[in-house]
């Protein structure tokens, strides 16, 4: 079971298999993981168990940064992540979290409080330029709530969380002119992802 892994410069962490969407581009429907590990886990790793599979890597300094990550949404376990975060933060290591943005409808809460000091960096999966879009794309259980719950999502952060990132897959029917410019209009940094390219891009 991979719990940790490494792409590139960074390290990796695979908290759940558990998702709230069924995108039509989700590398979990025609793979079994990314970079030849196998993501699907036999059952979720505890908080104490993430931070085993950390200390059987390298150096902690030896990586550019530590990712939060799927296969699935991450922040379905937030209590996971605060707590392997305020862990991490023992280490010199940036922290990173690869969500699709719906952790408030999730949680029935604002959230984002909570990451606050832990997390350096949020890449918030947008997909589409707007709600009837993403819920074609992107198969919400949230419906049509969850696009301006992954923009209302994306403005909290910016309160709490230094760098916030909005994304898209370069998917045959994302309009990435208009998501950029949503992004820019929200005053966040953007970034199109390759769809089935490289390893390297897999989100959430
Ligand atoms: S949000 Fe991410 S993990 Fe969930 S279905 Fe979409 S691509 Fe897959």
């Amino acid at each position: 079971m991979t719990i940790a892994y490494e792409l590139g410069d960074s390290l990796y962490l695979n908290i759940t298999n558990r998702c709230v969407n069924e995108c039509q581009f989700c590398v979990r429907d025609y793979k079994d993981g990314v970079g030849g590990y196998n993501l699907w886990l036999d059952e979720e790793p505890t908080s104490d168990e993430v931070i085993a599979a950390i200390q059987e890597q390298k150096a902690l300094d030896q990586y550019r940064e530590i990712v939060f990550c799927g296969y699935g949404e991450p922040l379905i376990r937030l209590e996971v992540v605060i707590k392997v975060a305020k862990w991490l933060r023992n280490y010199d290591v940036a922290i990173r979290v690869d969500t699709n943005g719906l952790a408030n409808l999730i949680h029935e809460r604002n959230v984002t409080p909570d990451l606050e000091g832990l997390v350096d960096v949020i890449s918030i999966s947008l997909n589409a330029k707007n709600a009837n879009k993403y819920q074609q794309l992107c198969n919400p259980e949230f419906g049509s709530d969850s696009f301006p719950a992954i923009l209302e999502f994306t403005e909290e952060c910016k309160k709490y969380i230094p760098r916030v990132v909005l994304s898209v897959v370069n998917y045959p029917t994302t309009s990435i002119y208009e998501c950029r410019k949503i992004a820019n209009n929200l005053g966040v940094e953007f970034r199109v992802r390759q769809y089935s390219g490289s390893d390297a891009e897999k989100d959430e």
